[in-house]
C-alpha cells in the first residue's frame, strides 16, 4: 500500500467513524472475550428485523426460499413417526391476517394444506362468514409443520426445532393481526402456561404484531356454545385491522 493508498485507506476508515487504532495487544483477543453467552431472546419480544443486505427478495420469493430451506425436513424426529408431507402454509404473502394453529392432521398431512378437514371447515366459516375475507385473503400456518402420531401435542425438542420457520413466515409477511387458535399455539407463541380461557381476547405485542389468542376450531367442535367468545376476538380482530 502506498501513502496515497494509505491516505485514502485512513480516510475511507474515518467516514466510517473509525477515530484511532489501538496499540495494546489485548486488542487483538478482544472477540474471544468480549461475547457473552446471551440467552435466547424471548421470540414475543422480537422486533421483526431488516435483511443485513441490500438485496430484498419479495414476500413471495422470501417464502419460496424458506419452503426450500426447511426442504424435505429431517431435522425433528417426526420425519420417522408417519408424517407424509410438510405443510408449510397458505394464503397471501401480504396478508394483514395470520391464523397460527397447532400442527397438522390427518386431511392436512394427506394434502399438505393447512385447516383443511372438519376443524378446517370451521376456522374456513370463521374467515368467510365471520370476518367477511376469504382464505386467499389471509395466510393459515402452523407451529409445526409436519403431523405428529395419532395427533399427540407436538413435543418441546419438535417445537424448538420448527419454530423458527414459523418465525421467518411472520416476519416475511408481517401481518398486522396474528391469531393464535388454542391453547398449544398460544402457549407455545407466548411462552406462557397460563390457561387458553385466561389469554383469549387479550392483545398482546408480538414480533411486531397484534396477537390475539382464541379458542381453536376443532375445541370448538365439541364445545359449540364457546362460538360466542370467538366472535368477540374476531370482532376485535376486526377492529385492529381497521375494519
Ligand atoms: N389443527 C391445527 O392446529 N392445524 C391444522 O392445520 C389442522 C388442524
Amino acid at each position: 500500500m502506498d501513502r496515497d493508498d494509505l491516505k485514502e485507506h485512513l480516510k475511507f476508515a474515518r467516514e466510517l467513524g473509525v477515530s484511532g487504532v489501538s496499540t495494546d495487544p489485548s486488542w487483538r483477543q478482544r472477540e474471544d472475550t468480549a461475547t457473552p453467552n446471551l440467552p435466547n431472546p424471548d421470540p414475543a419480544n422480537v422486533e421483526p428485523r431488516e435483511p443485513r443486505t441490500t438485496i430484498s427478495l419479495t414476500p413471495v420469493d422470501a417464502l419460496a426460499a424458506v419452503r426450500a430451506d426447511i426442504g424435505d425436513c429431517t431435522r425433528c424426529k417426526l420425519h420417522t413417526l408417519g408424517r407424509k408431507q410438510i405443510v408449510f402454509g397458505v394464503g397471501n404473502p401480504q396478508a394483514d391476517l395470520m391464523f397460527v394453529g397447532e400442527a397438522p392432521g390427518a386431511d392436512e398431512d394427506e394434502q399438505g394444506i393447512p385447516f383443511i378437514g372438519r376443524a378446517g371447515q370451521l376456522l374456513t366459516d370463521i374467515i368467510e362468514k365471520g370476518l367477511k375475507m376469504s382464505r386467499a385473503d389471509v395466510y393459515i400456518a402452523n407451529v409445526i409443520k409436519c403431523r405428529p402420531p395419532q395427533n399427540r401435542n407436538p413435543e418441546p425438542d419438535e417445537v424448538e426445532t420448527c419454530e423458527p420457520f414459523l418465525f421467518q413466515q411472520i416476519d416475511i409477511i408481517k401481518p398486522k393481526v396474528i391469531v393464535a387458535l388454542g391453547k398449544f399455539g398460544a402457549q407455545t407463541l407466548l411462552r406462557t402456561l397460563e390457561p387458553i380461557s385466561k389469554i383469549r381476547g387479550r392483545v398482546f405485542e408480538y414480533r411486531g404484531s397484534k396477537l390475539i389468542p382464541t379458542f381453536h376450531p376443532a375445541y370448538l367442535l365439541r364445545n359449540p356454545s364457546s362460538k360466542r367468545d370467538v366472535w368477540e376476538d374476531m370482532k376485535l380482530v376486526l377492529t385492529l385491522l381497521g375494519k
